[in-house]
């Protein structure tokens, strides 16, 4: 079996993003995203601080907003709204998840549609599922981007996707069948999950339950995306599948870590560059019209 190393493929995709980032910059335009963190949930403050990480290494410049977990809904849209009309702001993403009193759609939903780097908002999910979308769902581009990297064929492969959310399993199955591939996109209550997955050629699992992808479940052969992120009682970062089970049953397998994790931020990066091209052409499209 070989090791699909997503650190490696995202540093190769970051490389060329600098690069972009360069170009904008000589055209006077600087790459900048805003996160908006509220409260002190510590899994998110660690996933903000890398975001911030990675927008460093290649140029684009970022800012946490960190807001009190007290804020009220009006405010933070208040806020949100105010960044939608900053012309110097190109990337804008609110952490989840939010306090309880705080309604996620509608927060999401306010952030601006060129903005919206995370492809949150209903119209860019829309654009998106039919195959029209600049800007892409992270996690979902980032595996789609191993595969490809990988020289993994993907129109006519039977692909089994097990979870359904809104962040990793549905936009994949989307973005899968706009590459033709054939997606059966499995969840807590599909039946025969075994039988079902042993069928794929290229198996994901985002589910979030460590053990979960055992050998009996992987075709001889198929390609493994794991794309769960668990953490064992001794704290140590384990995808879905059984390591030891991939190794002998695929051809290919992303580990965890260092499989798709690095990818999704570098499609963040990614998102961020084309939200800054989109306002350069726009201030572009302004400056001719004048
Ligand atoms: P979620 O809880 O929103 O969705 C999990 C999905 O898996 C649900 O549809 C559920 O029905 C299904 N599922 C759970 N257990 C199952 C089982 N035993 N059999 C069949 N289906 C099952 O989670 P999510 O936000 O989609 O994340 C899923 C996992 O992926 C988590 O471990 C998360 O940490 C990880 N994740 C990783 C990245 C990354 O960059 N690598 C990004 C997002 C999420």
């Amino acid at each position: 079996m070989e090791i699909i190393n997503g650190k490696k493929i995202a540093k190769e995709i970051k490389s060329d993003l600098a690069k972009e980032v360069e170009q904008l910059k000589r055209l006077g335009v600087n790459p900048a995203l805003t996160v908006i963190l509220v409260g002190n949930d510590s899994a998110s403050e660690i996933y903000v601080r890398s975001k911030a990480k990675a927008c460093a290494e290649i140029g684009i410049s970022s800012n946490i907003l960190r807001l009190s977990k007290k804020i009220e809904q009006k405010e933070l849209i208040n806020l949100i709204s105010r960044i939608n009309q900053d012309a110097k702001i190109h990337g804008l993403l609110v952490q989840l998840p939010l306090p309880d009193h705080l309604d996620e759609d509608v927060v999401v939903q306010s952030v601006a549609l060129e903005k919206d780097v995370d492809c949150f908002c209903a119209e860019n999910v829309g654009r998106m599922f039919f195959g029209k979308g600049e800007i892409l769902s992270c996690t979902p581009a980032g595996v789609v981007e191993l595969l490809r990297r990988s020289g993994v064929g993907i129109a006519g492969k039977d692909v089994v996707i097990i979870g359904r959310s809104r962040v990793v399993g549905r936009p994949l199955a989307a973005m899968l069948i706009n590459l033709n591939a054939t997606v059966t996109v499995c969840h807590k209550q599909t039946k025969n999950l075994s039988e079902k997955c042993a069928q794929a050629d290229i198996l994901i699992s985002a589910a979030g339950q460590a053990g979960l992808v055992i050998e009996e479940m992987i075709k001889p052969g198929a390609v493994v995306i794991d794309v769960g992120i668990n953490r064992t009682k001794e704290g140590k970062v384990v995808g879905d599948v059984v390591w030891s089970a991939a190794e002998r049953r695929a051809s290919l397998a992303t580990p965890v870590p260092r499989g798709v994790g690095p990818m999704t931020i570098a499609m963040l990066l990614k998102n961020t560059i084309i939200a800054a091209n989109i306002a350069a052409k726009k201030l572009n499209k302004k400056q001719v019209t004048k």
